[in-house]
């Protein structure tokens, strides 16, 4: 089969398109045809060697994907030849025309999804309703501010939070990024490219400040988001590339809160009811992820480069057959 495959950490021309041996699952493992496989910024972390938890060389990079069933180790009642699903991790990486996974890694892909769409459920997904239901512990009627809401966390946000019945504050950082917020029925927009537009935000929330701000760019806009809060609010860190300085007096003087994300150290119990909580979403037409761009599999170096880019607006997904 055709597969990236990563010898040595580095530049993303470190990805090259290989031709390697398909695997083959054992007991408890499912093999499944790649449609289409997710692109996430961690993907670039782990393939520059800048992770806290590296795999070993060579690896096929990879966690979101989704495809059907190709082959089973041994039986599962949950899953059957053929089957259309996605993925949530996976232990022979995604970036392939085949993947293999333990039966927790796959789950039953909505009917209302297309494959590229499922390619969005495993991380970006499982984060904005991690972050967002269970980290936030968000309720009906708060202000909300997505700090970020453009990319593939953020434009899943926006969905779960308008479910949720929040009202919806976001940024963008282009004039596209921003008008898809407002096609998205997010009600007040405002660009993270344009000087001063924090005192904007404040504003928008007629002087009240925000219940929940969930953070792409923690060591950015923390120390400003904590002035940004209402009494009691939080501030819930999704994405952060570097330390950053606050003043602890901001948090003091509104009884607030930091709560960090991290999915990988989410339970695998917490993680079922999370992946029951999207297909639910699916099911009932509210849940329906944006894909900004699509590639072959050849061009996963391009893709890197991309994905940490401006103005991608939804998410980057690969086409393993599409070589
Ligand atoms: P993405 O699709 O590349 O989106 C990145 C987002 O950050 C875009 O909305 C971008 O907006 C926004 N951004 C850029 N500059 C910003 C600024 N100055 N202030 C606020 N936002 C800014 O990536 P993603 O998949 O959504 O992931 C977002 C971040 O969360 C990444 O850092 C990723 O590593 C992290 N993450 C963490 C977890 C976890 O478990 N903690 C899970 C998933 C993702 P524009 O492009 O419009 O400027």
């Amino acid at each position: 089969m055709n597969a990236i495959r990563v010898s040595a950490f580095g530049p993303p021309d470190s990805l090259r398109l290989s031709e390697v041996q398909a695997p083959d699952p054992k007991p408890g493992e499912v093999l499944v045809r790649v449609a289409a496989a997710g692109v996430n910024p961690v993907d670039t972390y782990i393939r520059a060697g800048a992770y806290g938890k590296l795999p070993e060389l060579p690896y096929t990079p990879g966690l979101d994907g989704s495809g059907t069933v190709e082959s089973l180790g041994s039986p599962c009642p949950d899953l059957a030849l053929g089957q259309r699903v996605y993925l949530s991790g996976s232990l022979t990486g995604t970036y392939a025309q085949f993947a293999l996974c333990t039966f927790s890694q796959v789950h039953p892909l909505p009917d209302a999804l297309s494959f590229t769409q499922g390619a969005a459920l495993g991380i970006p997904y499982a984060t904005a309703d991690y972050a967002l239901r269970i980290r936030a512990a968000a309720q009906p009627g708060e202000t909300l501010l997505i700090h970020g809401g453009t990319g593939a966390v953020g434009t899943a946000l926006v969905q779960i939070a308008q479910n949720l019945g929040l009202r919806v504050v976001a940024t963008g950082g282009t004039a596209e990024g921003c008008a898809l917020l407002r096609s998205m029925g997010v009600d007040a927009v405002f660009n993270h490219s344009d000087s001063g537009y924090e005192s904007d935000l404040f504003a928008a929330t007629d002087g009240k400040g925000f219940q929940v701000i969930v953070e792409m760019l923690a060591n950015l806009n923390l120390p400003r988001d904590l002035q940004l809060l209402a009494p009691g609010g939080r501030v819930v860190i999704v994405g952060s590339r570097g330390p950053v300085e606050i003043n602890p007096r901001d948090l003091m003087a509104r009884n607030a809160d930091v709560r960090g994300v991290m999915l990988f150290g989410v339970s695998p119990g917490e993680l079922r009811e999370v992946h029951a909580r999207l297909h639910r979403g699916a099911s009932d037409g509210w849940l329906r992820p944006r894909i900004a761009a699509e590639m072959p599999l050849a061009q996963a170096s391009e893709a890197h480069r991309r994905i940490l880019e401006r103005g991608l607006n939804g998410k980057l997904v690969l086409l393993p057959w599409e070589i």
